[in-house]
């Protein structure tokens, strides 16, 4: 006999919290001027994209990606002046190393802190592994509380914190002094994410190899390979050793892993990209703050933070004006009315400053 199938939907089979998430969302962009997601707005100069296109023709996608990535790992080491002894895992963006570093610590109870607000996907993948997680709330000018942060650690005893230099979606590096403090009051890992490095005027990279917990996490998103999906977690073999157990052995196919170390080769390129980026930051920031209503944030990143009134409907007029940017209202409390802008080509933020005025002038 044959007992009544019980119908398997999401709800009675997936886990709750996982029922309860919400996806990460991504807005269509199709003919906008998009200055939503930090991506670098400008293209290689014709002579490199030639060059990448015979590679790419050459390349052998019938066959596996080099597992161990070594060209591309040795690009990097290089372009990043790594400190000798340290050692570098990749990822499928930086995205995949957070869920990778949040695997390796789930143990039952085990907890991920971070401060609020920052990165999103921080609170998310702990969510996905079964972490629990621990925001501590920055003070009213985005900076670091230090003691609230010494007693969150003591409190909750974290397997994993992250703090990302230059933060996101604030714009601000915190200080230095305080992150030490953390490392060295943490009794578990702490990752600096510094997705910006090429915007921002400091690193920690440089002090690897004092901190035995510390790791420093990167990505080559915001330097114009947003497309390739590439990131990378620099620290000491003795935890990298590790964690590459859990890295699945292809997650940089062949065509990122080829084209990203012919890119890093031109790597001057890449940067006078950035600087061209930090400068027009400087020139948005000061167009951006003589504009009545709008209060703006100092960015050591490629975006910059704004506040302004009734935010959403700003966000919903520039929208109109065929500009899309970041709206954050809604979402944390020390974010209200506040929108995030990415710094874009000179032309695309002069049509940015523009669209605003204009729906500023329109909802007076
Ligand atoms: N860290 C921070 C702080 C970010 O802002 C982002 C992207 N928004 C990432 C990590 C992830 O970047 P990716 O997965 O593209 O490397």
């Amino acid at each position: 006999m044959h007992s009544a199938r019980i119908v398997v939907t999401p709800e009675n089979l997936l886990r709750p919290d996982v029922l309860a998430l919400h996806a990460y969302h991504v807005p269509p962009a199709s003919g906008m001027i998009k200055l939503d997601a930090m991506e670098n707005p400008y293209i290689l100069p014709q002579a490199l994209r030639d060059e990448i296109a015979r590679l790419v023709a050459g390349a052998a996608i019938n066959r596996y990606p080099d597992a161990a990535a070594h060209q591309l790992k040795a690009s990097i080491s290089k372009v990043t002046n790594l400190p000798s002894g340290m050692d570098i895992l990749l990822g499928n963006g930086s995205d995949e190393i957070i869920q990778l570093l949040a695997m390796a610590v789930a143990k039952p109870g085990a907890t991920l802190l971070s401060v609020e607000p920052s990165f999103v996907m921080y609170r998310m993948i702990a969510t996905f592994v079964g972490m629990k997680y621990v925001g501590v709330p920055l003070t009213q000018d985005f900076s670091l509380d230090l003691p609230a942060m010494l007693d969150a650690i003591k409190r909750e005893q974290p397997a994993l914190v992250f703090l990302a230099y230059p933060n996101n979606p604030t714009g601000n590096l915190f200080d230095a002094e305080a992150i030490k403090q953390i490392i060295q009051a943490a009794p578990g890992l702490v990752v600096v994410d510094e997705a910006y490095y090429a915007f921002a005027s400091d690193s920690f990279i440089p002090h690897l190899a004092h901190y035995e917990n510390l790791l420093v996490m990167r990505t080559f998103s915001k330097l114009g390979m947003a497309g390739l999906r590439l990131g990378f977690l620099a620290g000491s073999s003795a935890w990298l050793a590790q964690l590459e157990k859990l890295r699945l052995p292809y997650n940089v196919g062949v065509l990122p892993q080829l084209v990203a170390a012919k890119l890093l080769e031109h790597h001057d390129v890449l940067l006078a990209q950035a600087q061209s980026i930090k400068q027009e930051r400087t020139k948005l920031f000061a167009a951006l703050a003589i504009i009545n209503g709008v209060q703006v944030y100092p960015s050591e990143a490629n975006f910059i933070l704004l506040r302004v009134a009734k935010a959403t409907q700003i966000f919903e007029g520039l929208k109109q004006r065929s500009v899309l940017i970041k709206n954050l209202n809604g979402g944390h409390p020390a974010l209200v009315d506040c929108l995030r802008v990415t710094v874009g080509t000179p032309e695309e933020n002069i049509k940015f400053v523009a669209a605003l005025q204009d729906t500023i002038n329109q909802l007076a």
